[in-house]
């Protein structure tokens, strides 16, 4: 397979994990439907002409998004005010009041609608997961939403303001879904298009496996984004990260690629192959300290539990094929309570739970979180060790 996003075949491997569950936001009712989760191989490649990275062994076909996908993370506060200000920020800096908005992969809907009730204006968001019983926006009502995935099919959708937030990541095609993007906006020069999704950069340099699994097929650096945008036409206006560095931010609008400002961070080709480099000499001690790690836990009989019950939970415990070293992950998340997790087979339970339990440790799979989880271990009267990942 060739890059996805440049069509070089310049590809070189990087880390490789075989039989990963193919989904890990997925809700599973037992054990046992969660051990035998239909799985796919992880085959990280490097494009060295764009600096892109995809899993070469993404298996598509084994792939459904349904109602059944639970990805949101609104019940965390910290998520909660990072949202806010993100779309306080969009309808400022693209001057949204009253302007139609379209999300392509709107998840449960908390950004169209929150977006919407700041601008005032109508909106249309698009996923196969969407459930409208869970939307108690205002602006819900000014907004259409449609449970299917993005395709030419909806190109009809015209709006001011197109936003694609945690989407790309799980899209193999890159270069064709960013092109159609461009393509139904045609002459629309004035449409800004806005892209949201975890940066590569920090899980190379982290060597942050657990943010590396099936569901998310590519994977991109400010820099890969950027060329991918202006080869498929667009004019780049902003170009940066957020939520602690954790997600890329890309605003563009359709033009003259070669138009407006180059941003510092396109440059970052020669960074990117050296972290590629460092990752492929780092991961596996790296994966061998953890599960030495959870191995003296166990002797020295410490209960020990992961909080945040995600994809990255998924990924940490499968790739360490971590199995009956812990019992419990944590969620906050009350649809989660009592469903398990994708190929390893934990339940999650929620915070309460660990009254009873009473664990030694708790594992933070996010280090964003790790204050909120402090302090509601603290509110419960728990003092655990805790740390993040
Ligand atoms: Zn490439």
């Amino acid at each position: 397979m060739d890059c996805q996003a440049c069509g070089s075949e310049a590809l070189s491997d990087v880390f490789r994990v075989d039989r990963v569950p193919v989904h890990s936001c997925m809700m599973v009712a037992s054990r046992q439907q969660a051990l035998d989760f239909p799985r796919g191989d992880l085959r990280v490649q490097f494009c060295e002409d764009c600096g892109f990275l995809q899993n070469s062994a993404f298996s598509a076909d084994l792939i459904h998004y349904s109602t059944d996908y639970e990805e949101t993370q609104v019940f965390s506060s910290t998520f909660r005010a990072f949202q806010t200000r993100l779309c306080q920020e969009q309808v400022a800096k693209h001057e949204l009041q009253g302007k139609s908005a379209l999300e392509i992969g709107c998840g449960k809907g908390e950004f169209i609608s929150e977006l919407c009730e700041i601008s005032g204006g109508p909106g249309v968001g698009i996923d196969p997961g969407y459930r409208p019983e869970r939307n108690e926006s205002e602006a819900a009502s000014r907004i259409e939403f449609i449970q299917d995935l993005y395709s030419p099919a909806y190109k009809h959708l015209k709006a001011d303001y197109v936003a694609c937030r945690h989407t790309l990541e799980h899209i193999q095609p890159v270069r064709e879904f960013v092109q159609m993007v461009r393509d139904t906006l045609d002459e629309a020069t004035d449409t800004v298009v806005f892209f949201e999704l975890p940066g590569g950069e920090r899980v190379l340099r982290e060597m942050a496996f657990w943010d590396i699994y099936h569901e998310h097929c590519t994977y991109f650096t400010l820099g890969s984004l950027a060329r991918l945008f202006r080869r498929c036409g667009f004019e780049i206006l902003d170009l940066y990260t957020g939520y602690d560095d954790q997600y890329l931010m890309i605003e563009a609008r359709p033009g003259d690629p070669d138009h407006g400002k180059r941003f510092e961070a396109e440059q970052d080709l020669d960074q990117i192959r050296a972290d590629v480099e460092a990752f492929r000499g780092g991961i596996e001690a790296k994966l061998k300290g953890l599960s030495d790690q959870l191995d003296e836990w166990v002797q020295a009989g410490k209960k020990v539990v992961l909080w945040g019950s995600g994809s990255k939970a998924v990924s940490y415990l499968t790739t360490l094929g971590v199995t009956d070293q812990l019992q419990y992950v944590v969620d906050i998340n009350p649809h989660k309570h009592g469903k398990f997790l994708a190929g390893s087979g934990h339940e999650i339970v929620s915070p309460e739970f660990l009254v009873e339990y009473q664990p030694d440790a708790v594992i933070v799979m996010n280090p964003i979180y790790l204050e909120e989880i402090r302090s509601d271990l603290k509110g419960m009267g728990l003092e655990p060790e805790s740390w993040a990942v």
